[in-house]
C-alpha cells in the first residue's frame, strides 16, 4: 500500500535533551560507513541523534527490526541482503519503494512503519548536482538488473531521460524487469531491455548497477557505448578506480564511481527521518579521504 497523509513525511522528533536512535541493519554491516556519515551530518546539523550498525542473523531480520523498535528505535536503513524484506515488513511504502521492490529506509512511526528507498534519488543527485550533469533528454544504458538497477530506474525517469536502455547478462531478467515496470510506471516506450550486446552506439550516460565490480569483472559491452562526453558511473566506489572505470576512462570517457550516491542516499533518508537537509559535499570530501 502506498503512503498516505498519515505515515508520509518526516518522522516527529523525540524529547528535547534526548537522542533518538536510528541504525543500519545489515549481514555483515561492519563495513558500512552509514554511522560516520549520519554523525557528520548530525553534528552539521545540530540533530539530537544516535546512528549505530545493527547485524541481523540472516533469518532473523523481521525480529531484529521488531527488537529494535520495542527499545525505542526511530528508524533504520537496511543494506544487503535484506532490503526485499524490509519492503514485505513495511505497512506502507512511498512510491519510490513501491516502484524499487526494496526499501532501503524505514521510519518507525507512531501508527505503523513506513518503507522508502532514497537510492534512486541518490543516484540522481549525485549525478545532476554533484556532478553538475543535466539528465533531461539524455539517453542511458544501465548495466545489471539486480535491486540497485531497479531502484534507479524510476528516479532517472522522473529526471527526465528520454531513453533508458537496460542491459544485463541474464536476458530473461531485465526483460520482466522492464515488463513488469511498464506495466506498473507511465512509461512512454523510453525503457528497453537487453542483453551486453547493446544495439545502440554511444549513450550519454553509462550506469554500471552490476556486482560485476566486487569481483573486478568487466561487463563485456562494446566500448562502441562510449563517447568523449559520455559519462561512465559504477555505483561501487573504492580507493583506486574499479575496472569498469579504468576501461570507460581507457576510452575517453568522463568518470565517476558510486560514493557520491552513497552519500546522497544517506542525506535523503536524514531528510526523511528528520526534515533537515544536510550539506554533502563536506561530508563526500571527507569521506574519499577515509578511503
Ligand atoms: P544484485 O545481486 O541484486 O544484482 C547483481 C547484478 O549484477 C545482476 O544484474 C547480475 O546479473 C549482475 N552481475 C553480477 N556479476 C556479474 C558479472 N561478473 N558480469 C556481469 N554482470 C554481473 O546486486 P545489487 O543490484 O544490490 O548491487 C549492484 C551493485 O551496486 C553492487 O556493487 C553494490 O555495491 C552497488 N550499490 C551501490 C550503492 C551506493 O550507494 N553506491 C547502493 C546500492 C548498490 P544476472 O542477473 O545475470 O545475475
Amino acid at each position: 500500500m502506498f503512503a498516505d497523509q498519515g505515515l508520509s513525511g518526516p518522522a516527529a522528533q523525540g524529547q528535547p535533551g534526548t537522542s533518538d536512535r536510528y541504525v543500519v541493519i545489515g549481514h555483515p554491516v561492519a563495513h558500512s560507513r552509514s554511522p560516520q556519515i549520519h554523525a557528520r551530518f548530525a553534528q552539521q546539523t545540530g540533530e539530537q541523534i544516535h546512528y549505530d550498525r545493527l547485524q541481523a542473523p540472516l533469518e532473523g531480520f523481521v525480529q531484529t527490526v521488531r527488537e529494535f523498535i520495542a527499545t525505542g528505535g526511530r528508524g533504520a536503513n537496511v543494506t544487503v541482503p535484506f532490503k526485499r524484506e524490509a519492503f514485505a515488513l513495511a505497512d506502507q511504502l512511498t512510491p519510490r519503494a513501491y516502484a524499487a521492490g526494496a526499501v532501503n529506509t524505514l521510519s518507525f512511526l507512531p501508527n505503523g512503519i513506513l518503507g522508502d528507498n532514497t537510492d534512486g534519488v541518490g543516484l540522481v543527485r549525485d549525478i545532476e548536482v554533484n556532478a553538475s550533469f543535466p539528465l533531461k533528454g539524455k539517453s542511458v544504458l544501465l548495466l545489471g538488473a539486480g535491486g540497485a538497477a531497479r531502484g534507479v530506474i524510476l528516479p532517472l525517469l522522473e529526471a527526465g531521460v528520454a531513453h533508458l536502455v537496460m542491459a544485463n547478462r541474464t536476458l530473461s531478467r531485465a526483460q520482466a524487469l522492464v515488463a513488469e515496470l511498464g506495466d506498473s510506471l507511465p512509461l512512454t516506450g523510453q525503457l528497453q531491455a537487453c542483453a551486453f550486446d547493446v544495439p545502440t552506439d554511444r549513450f550519454d550516460l553509462v550506469i554500471n548497477a552490476t556486482s560485476a565490480s566486487l569481483q573486478s569483472d568487466l561487463p563485456p559491452v562494446s566500448a562502441r557505448v562510449l563517447s568523449p562526453s559520455t559519462l561512465a558511473y559504477d555505483m561501487m566506489y573504492g580507493a583506486a578506480p574499479t575496472v569498469f572505470l579504468a576501461w570507460a576512462s581507457g576510452h575517453g570517457a568522463q568518470v565517476r564511481d558510486g560514493l557520491g550516491m552513497l552519500v546522497e542516499q544517506a542525506a535523503e533518508a536524514f531528510w526523511v527521518w528528520r526534515g533537515v537537509r544536510p550539506q554533502t559535499a563536506p561530508v563526500l570530501d571527507w569521506l574519499r579521504s577515509q578511503l
